[in-house]
């Protein structure tokens, strides 16, 4: 579902990415871990070309991303066409960037209309069922000032949801969230994942990455330094950085 082909970028003469390859299956769980800094946010933006890489491919779902191929020569697709290919791909970022102004049900409901141009009825029935699956069916009509950080999260999920993506990309979604409140959204992400979703997650939940992750990928430094089963890689790390990382987060 996703593979990345020697991906590099660059801000300026700062080489963030330098040759990232990795593969996500249909259906698979990746997370991905490493030190601040080191190109994790940057890949995942990569990934729906919000970043434009500087070198190498990558492919959702067999279609090249940001990139058509005439001639043997790439040449980025236009900004429309980006949008386009976006649509398939939802993601979840730190910050739960809701609209504040708009209810829970609203916030769901705005991207099917707006985007898909689904109906209004076709739009709230799945808006009901995507807020009911994220434990969320009483919230419907609230603002997100009033809901705790956990339930504004478990929307923003619900709001990816609802353009129904083939991939789901999550950037540290319970990294702003106070301790007690972590738990509820990784339950949602782990029920997601049971329902087959192909979801690219940063994290440094260990739990969730050793329960509910296919593969773990450590990066530091813009390479892949180490990957694998997580159980392995968790209890049996291979580098000396992995190892490092690792002592510092346990
Ligand atoms: P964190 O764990 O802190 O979120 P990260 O692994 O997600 O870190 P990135 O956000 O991908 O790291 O950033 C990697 C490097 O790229 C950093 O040095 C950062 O300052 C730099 N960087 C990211 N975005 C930009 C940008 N738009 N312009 C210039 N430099 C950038
Ligand atoms: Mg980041």
């Amino acid at each position: 579902m996703v593979l990345a082909e020697q991906v590099c970028k660059n801000f300026g003469s700062l080489k963030v990415l330098r040759g990232i390859s990795l593969e996500v299956k249909r259906g698979e769980v990746m997370c991905l871990i490493g030190p601040s800094g080191s190109g994790k946010s940057t890949f995942l933006r990569c990934v729906n070309h919000l970043e434009v890489v500087n070198a190498g491919r990558l492919y959702v779902d067999g279609d090249l991303i940001g990139y058509r191929e005439r001639g043997g020569k790439l040449h980025e697709m236009s900004s429309k066409d980006a949008a386009k290919q976006r649509r398939d791909i939802g993601m979840v970022f730190q910050h739960f960037n809701l609209f504040p102004h708009r209810t829970a049900l609203e916030n769901v409901i705005e991207a099917p209309i707006q985007v898909k141009r689904k109906s209004k009825a076709d739009a709230l029935e799945r808006a009901r069922y995507l807020l009911d699956r994220v434990g969320l069916a009483g919230k419907a009509d609230t603002y997100p000032a009033q809901l705790s950080g956990g339930q504004q999260q478990r929307v923003a999920i619900a709001r990816a949801l609802a353009m129904d993506p083939k991939l789901m990309l999550f950037d540290e979604p319970t990294s702003a969230l106070d301790p007690e409140l972590v738990g509820e959204v990784l339950g949602v992400m782990r029920e997601l994942a049971a329902t087959g979703m192909t979801m690219l997650v940063v994290t440094h939940e260990m739990g969730f990455a050793r329960e509910v992750a296919d593969q773990l990928v450590f990066m530091d430094g813009g390479v892949v330094v180490e990957s694998g089963n997580p159980r392995e890689v968790l209890a049996n790390p291979q580098h000396e950085r992995t190892r490092g990382f690792l002592s510092k987060l346990l």
